[in-house]
């Protein structure tokens, strides 16, 4: 059984674990590392099992307790070429860290399938990431992502899990405290994605095939889970999802480990 396991989820820090029969890989470290080594541990998965590390861009809330795990943990760290030379650049990585740079058509990364997709995002270079288990069994993954491109919906369709982000609610975002600016970014094609726009991928999704999708990266300020639950669950019922279908939707937590996902 192929399990999903995110740590912490949300502009204050992300980090996921997926795997299955004692192997896992990690997507990205936002918080600090003994933030993401206590969530796995909760979650019954030592650090030790760790293959390697996915990162899908350098900004804080996706590396920020990166340096301080490789200390501990020297996985290699996969990323693509901009992001990778940007945190050896600035010290976000140890100067021993073995940074492996995606490969243009996939890869396999300790018998998981891996293929990264580009997100539409002011980072040096977003990748969105889609990985197959040597169970049979695929997972893909977007977040900070302003805009759903032809090649990310590629990039997930017929997942049977699809993870992405539902950052905020237009409303909340306008009426908010965030300065004119940050407002602007956000909001930008290469910003993040509203529980408008996920919900409608989602629900595109769901008619290409996908049957599991969870939210993640919601934002402290502009967003509740109730909110994004609502946008992402009407979108899907007007697709023809069944209402009340176990297991269909979840949204991940922002501070706490959420419920794992087998799929
Ligand atoms: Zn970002
Ligand atoms: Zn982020």
């Amino acid at each position: 059984m192929a399990t999903f396991l995110s740590l912490y989820s949300g502009s204050s820090g992300n980090c996921a674990v997926m795997g299955e029969n004692g192997r896992y890989l990690c997507v990205d470290m936002g918080k600090s590392c003994r933030a993401a080594v206590r969530g796995m541990e909760e979650a019954g998965i030592s650090p030790d099992a760790l293959e390697g590390i996915l990162i899908t861009h350098e900004h804080s809330d996706h590396v920020s307790g990166l340096k301080v795990f490789l200390k501990r943990w020297p996985l290699p760290v996969y990323g693509s070429e901009a992001t990778l030379a940007y945190l050896a650049d600035h010290d976000m990585v140890p100067p021993t860290a073995q940074l492996c740079v995606l490969q243009q058509n996939g890869q396999e990364i300790a018998g998981f399938e891996v293929r990264s997709f580009h997100t539409s995002h002011d980072a040096a270079d977003c990748r969105g990431y889609r990985v197959g288990f040597g169970s049979g069994r695929t997972l893909a993954m977007a977040t900070d992502l302003g805009q759903v491109t032809d090649e990310v919906m590629e990039g997930l369709s017929g997942a049977d899990l699809v993870v992405l982000e539902a950052n905020y609610d237009p409303v909340r975002l306008k009426m908010g405290p965030y300065p004119y600016y940050l407002k602007s970014r956000i909001a930008s094609p290469r910003g993040h994605l509203c529980n408008r726009d996920a919900g409608e991928t989602l629900a595109a999704l769901l008619r290409a095939g996908c049957e599991r999708f969870a939210l993640c990266h919601l934002s402290q300020e502009n967003n509740t889970p109730q909110l994004a639950l609502q946008a992402a669950t009407e979108s899907l019922l007007a697709a023809g999802a069944l209402p009340g279908s176990d297991g269909l939707l979840q949204v991940l937590s922002r501070s706490k480990v959420s419920p794992a996902i087998q799929f």
